[in-house]
């Protein structure tokens, strides 16, 4: 048999191109190419916009909720227990406000990359309005203070505070936390909110910690040394050479402005991104005025149905997002002629944005270098109007590391291929730990019944029900995409967790439930399910270039368990609304009061 003659095919001819390229970027070390923000790289971690000088007293309470985590999902797990009436809760987080992601990143040129009228949450209740269809972080981080204010939960919130320690005590029934401010919380039921991409990450590479210029995360965006500020230029790089490793979201977003600002910038790429039209531009109020009620969770709901191939008869985003994502091209095909149209429709997808980069970068090798040569599902697409110009600029260098990475830090700045590049900044933009072990990112190790804690019972991987409950663990609920969903609007996702919890403890407290925990075998049944999903896109997900979305394609042996519901959103929704339909908590093993 005579092998297919690529030319003959641009899909075959991309096929061979896949593979190669994700070649070059396969290693063995997995998740171990990474390291945590910790000993000399603490200071990475530290918060650069509190008050490091804010003391108060330590708590001492006896409440029905604590919440752990300030971000979206805890400020909505909050306003929901409101709204059912439940009053008496506190929340807590390490930052010095409310906003999670958008309290810490605050880099330049920060941005929502999902629609902000379905991005930002409870629009229709604070009844405000974005200013523009793509918010900038500082708006977005300004309305996070106007949903604390409305629902009037600043008197319920202790910032600069850090969980110490989270253990049940099964006689009283009761969450105990200690806190680094020396609090101590009893609370009837516990919320871990602890964020998606909460915990930073710096890559391993050689001689990291060596580099004795100015260096951060653009988590903790360092204005002092590049001046401005989130809605300021920045003005003290004007004769500074920065360097930047990564070119995911963040960088994408970030290159730009430090092209307005620095002498000369090095851009270092391991995998380009793929990079679509924004078209961002202000809001039109008269349209926003006359949005009718309900209009928003319809819009998030159409929003996920078109971007996870569920064709919704009407595309009320019509965006950048909308247009990519329309098939979903992921699961295996009935038949092979449905897989090669799905493939082919995949290719056709990424051909655009290929095509994109030889219509707006003018120089033919950068060009070359900034095609993303994998599937559309394989990493989160970027959009953005200004990344691929920058290139054009004659003091923006592209650094192509081939797919191997960076291969040695300096004291003077970074090397690839033995060529060393002098800097003078040096900014990571590495991205957050996602599928890690759940007690490594929220920071604390949950001890269940009988001291049991979370790590150990988890030794294997994650065990609970729809990623919210898990058994030893009694009223303890989990707002993370461990077995739960995920999506491209986290904020879905994030606003449906929220939601199922709240009424989740709110009806218990009604009738009276003492406690509140998975089955086992409601575990495993999930797990199951989990499982059912994940072998739909296995092959897809597997011929996919390493990235967080597959753990980096490691031999991570917790992976089977540390699942996301890879399924539509819409799907792990349903799921959700149609357990609190059915009566007496299947799959949960609940103990009444006096029982
Ligand atoms: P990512 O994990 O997407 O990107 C990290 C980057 O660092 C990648 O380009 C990665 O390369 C690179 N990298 C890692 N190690 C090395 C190395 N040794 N040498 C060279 N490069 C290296 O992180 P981001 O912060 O960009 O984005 C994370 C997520 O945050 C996004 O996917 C998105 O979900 C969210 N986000 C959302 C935004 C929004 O809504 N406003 C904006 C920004 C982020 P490689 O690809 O090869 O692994």
């Amino acid at each position: 048999m005579t092998e297919p003659d690529p030319a003959a095919d641009p899909l075959e001819e991309a096929r061979a191109r896949y593979r190669e390229e994700r070649a070059k970027r396969l290693r063995t070390d997995g998740l171990d190419q990474f390291q945590q923000l910790r000993g000399e790289f603490a200071e990475f971690d530290r918060d650069p916009f509190a008050d490091p000088d804010f003391t108060r007293d330590p708590v001492e309470r006896d409440v029905d909720v604590v919440i752990v985590g300030a971000g979206f999902a805890g400020m909505l797990t909050a306003a929901r227990l409101r709204e059912r009436g439940v009053e008496d809760f506190l929340i807590l987080d390490k930052a010095g406000d409310f906003g999670g992601t958008w309290y810490w990143n605050r880099y330049p040129g920060c941005m929502c990359d999902v629609e902000s009228y379905t991005y930002l949450p409870l629009l229709e209740e604070t009844g405000y309005m974005p200013s523009m269809k793509y918010a900038g972080a500082a708006e977005i981080f300004a309305y996070c203070q106007v949903i604390g204010k409305h629902f009037d939960l600043y008197p319920r919130a202790l910032f600069q505070t850090i969980v110490d320690t989270a253990t049940w005590d099964d006689d009283a029934a009761r969450w105990v936390v200690h806190t680094s401010r020396g609090d101590v919380l009893h609370a009837r039921f516990l919320v871990t909110a602890g964020g998606i991409l909460s915990k930073a990450k710096l890559p391993g590479i050689p001689g990291i910690e060596d580099f004795q210029g100015d260096t951060f995360h653009t988590s903790r965006w360092d204005y002092g040394v590049t001046g401005g500020g989130p809605t300021e230029e920045m003005d003290r790089l004007g004769d500074k050479r920065v360097g930047i490793i990564g070119t995911g979201a963040t960088s994408v977003q970030v290159v730009p402005q430090l092209a307005r600002a620095a002498r000369e910038v090095f851009v270092f790429q391991r995998t380009p991104s793929a990079v679509g039209v924004r078209d961002n531009g202000p809001t039109d109020e008269a349209w926003f005025r006359s949005l009718e009620p309900g209009w928003q969770a319809e819009r998030i709901r159409n929003f996920t149905e078109a971007v996870t191939g569920k064709h919704p008869d009407r595309n009320l985003v019509a965006d950048g997002w909308t247009e990519v994502m329309w098939d979903d091209t992921q699961s295996a095909g009935a038949t092979p002629e449905e897989a090669e149209a799905l493939e082919r429709s995949d290719f056709d997808t990424m051909e655009a944005i290929r095509r994109r980069v030889d219509e707006v970068v003018e120089d033919p090798t950068t060009a070359e270098a900034l095609k993303p040569w994998y599937g559309k599902h394989c990493k989160r697409v970027c959009f953005h109007d200004e990344y691929l110009p920058a290139f054009n600029e004659p003091h923006v260098h592209l650094v192509d590391t081939q797919g191997r990475g960076v291969e040695r830090v300096t004291a003077d700045g970074v090397v690839v291929d033995g060529v060393e590049y002098p800097l003078d900044v040096l900014i990571f933009a590495s991205g957050f730990e996602v599928t890690t072990d759940l007690d490594q990112r929220l920071g604390f190790d949950p001890v269940g019944r009988g001291g049991v804690s979370m790590s150990g019972r988890w030794h294997d991987g994650a065990h609970t029900l729809h990623g919210v409950l898990s058994a030893e663990f009694p009223n303890m609920c989990m707002i993370s995409i461990v077995q739960a969903g995920f999506g491209t609007n986290f904020l879905h996702f994030l606003s449906e967790s929220a939601g199922h919890v709240s009424w989740l403890i709110s009806t218990c407290l009604q009738d009276d439930i003492r406690t509140i925990e998975a089955t086992p075998e409601a575990e495993e049944a999930w797990h199951a399910v989990l499982i059912s999903e994940a072998v739909k896109i296995a092959d897809y997900s597997i011929n996919c270039t390493p990235g967080y979305y597959n753990s980096e394609q490691g031999n991570n042996p917790k992976a089977r368990r540390n699942l996301t519901y890879t399924g539509s959103l819409v799907d792990y929704v349903d799921h959700l609304e149609r357990w609190r339909e059915q009566p007496g908590f299947p799959g949960a093993r609940v103990v009444h009061d006096g029982s």
